[in-house]
């Protein structure tokens, strides 16, 4: 399996000369230097070097784009864009330097073949490594676990199981775990997958032939004959026997063989409702470590090391503006940023405070707040603490805080039910009932009301509804 490199050269070449004849020459800085790096299922991957070109062609060239690769292609395909600030080659040079020098040309071979199937089947992004990991009190722990796992695969750490809510550096994490591992140990096979995809595959694979073929076994063998695998979001496993089965028998093929496993999950193992029991022991056998939302120091250093990356500005006051407003999560961090860097650089005007408030203007108003800041308040009211409310303990001050933090946090973040679950260690038909509850006590209860209004004061929400 190679990466189909000619082929998406080729398509996107012809796509370009499409593109010119409808795309204002404006925006051509955008489009035209988006490379071509694979072509696979019916999905072309291009990279750029800005990850604010990204936003710009995904709003206003998104169709366009489609349009010129159907026409190249003659059916409609799918893309892709992934930001690499140091482009693709200069990786590729890199690994090629360190493999000449120590190992020899089987060897070598397939450490560029890792790299093309991590690029190509995994869309991995080359942004995602440790380099680019900023850590911070949120995040330590599981930075830590998951270099030393980097350093020191199919060792002690196995499997290793990163979860967290969305948004908070699971995938860069995890693809950060198999950029080391191909940079360091280029003999070592190792395979990225979303399990979404995995599931995907396998059925197909169930329907065109069920058990005995020839399909069933190769697509086994892939994701059974490597040495580190890399599972993201187990959450969307399904509950199919036959899904379950078979993650089960390549967790245990690789497991009994010594290989390296990593998984990601937006919740603990025990919450996952769709996994059995015997495969959420598996998951539990190594370590689990989790992401929390990064705390304002944490926020403005994201935003500093993203600057840096993207070599503009980003004055201090700035910095805290932005991590001051919006805290929910990483990805919310960097969509700010790109939009503001974005902004400044289509009207060629420095970075300053108030042009990032008036770029931010609407946002800002809706005043941004997390549920940890919920957590934090309701337990202190209630004269509780947030582990409390973590905790399975149920008297009435912690289940009424608790019950109150859920429906705040719903109601202010619009978080779904799984999320708030995952944060308070809970299941998500529990906060729904906690919601339920609150909302209807709220119509007859003046005592909850009065409650709420003081919560409401110390988080600063008053007038809010
Ligand atoms: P998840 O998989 O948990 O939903 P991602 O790993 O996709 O989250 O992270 C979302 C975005 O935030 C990515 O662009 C990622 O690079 C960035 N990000 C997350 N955590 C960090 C961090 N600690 N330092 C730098 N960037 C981060
Ligand atoms: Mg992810």
């Amino acid at each position: 399996m190679g990466i189909a490199i000619n082929e998406a050269v080729e398509i996107w070449d012809s796509a370009k000369e499409e593109l010119k004849k409808v795309v204002p020459e404006a925006s051509y800085p955008w489009i035209m230097p988006l490379e071509a790096a694979g072509f696979e299922n019916d999905k072309l991957t291009l990279i750029t070097g800005a990850s604010f070109a990204v936003q710009i062609i995904r709003k206003f060239h998104y169709k366009q784009i489609m349009d010129a690769l159907k026409s190249v292609v003659g059916r409609e395909i799918k893309f892709d864009i992934i930001v690499d600030s140091k482009k693709t080659e200069e990786l590729k040079k890199q690994t090629e330097k360190i493999n000449k020098k120590y190992f020899d040309k089987e060897t070598r071979e397939r450490a560029m073949n890792n790299l093309a199937i991590m690029q190509s089947a995994a869309n991995l992004n080359l942004k995602y490594k440790f380099e680019n990991f900023v850590v911070g009190e949120n995040n330590k722990m599981a930075h830590a676990v998951a270099l030393q796992v980097a350093k020191d695969p199919c060792k002690k750490i196995n499997p290793l199981f990163i979860y967290g809510g969305s948004g908070l550096g699971k995938t860069h994490l995890m693809q950060a775990i198999g950029h080391y591992i191909i940079t360091h140990f280029p003999k070592l096979k190792i395979r990225y997958i979303k399990t979404e995809e995995y599931v995907n595959e396998l059925i197909n694979n169930l329907r065109m032939g069920g058990n005995s073929n020839d399909r069933m076994e190769k697509f086994r063998q892939k994701y059974r004959n490597v040495d580190v695998l890399l599972i993201d979001d187990i959450q969307f496993v399904e509950s199919k026997t036959r899904t379950m089965e078979e993650i089960f028998h390549t967790f245990d093929t690789l497991y009994n063989k010594g290989k390296q496993i990593v998984i990601t999950s937006d919740r603990l193992p025990k919450d996952i409702p769709t996994l059995t029991d015997r495969l959420r022991t598996r998951f539990e056998m190594g370590i689990v470590v989790d992401l929390q939302p990064p705390d304002f120091e944490t926020r403005i250093a994201i935003l500093k090391n993203l600057a840096a990356q993207e070599r503009i500005e980003f004055p201090d006051d700035v910095c805290e503006y932005i991590s001051k407003n919006f805290c929910d999560n990483v990805r919310e961090l960097e969509g700010v940023f790109n939009k503001v860097s974005a902004f400044a650089s289509i009207s060629g005007v420095p970075v300053t405070l108030e042009f990032a408030k008036s770029t931010l203007k609407c946002e800002e108003n809706k005043k941004k707040i997390t549920i940890d800041e919920i957590a934090k308040v309701c337990a202190e009211y209630y004269n509780v603490t947030v582990k409390d409310l973590k905790s399975t303990q149920r008297s009435q001050a912690i289940s009424q805080a608790r019950q109150v933090a859920v429906y705040l946090t719903r109601e202010t973040t619009g978080m779904s039910y799984v999320n708030i679950g995952a944060y308070f260690e809970k299941k998500h038909p529990t906060m729904l009932f906690s919601y339920e509850k609150i909302k209807k006590e709220l119509i007859t209860e003046r005592r909850l009301r009065e409650d709420l209004r003081e919560i409401k004061q110390a988080l600063k929400l008053e007038g809010q509804g």
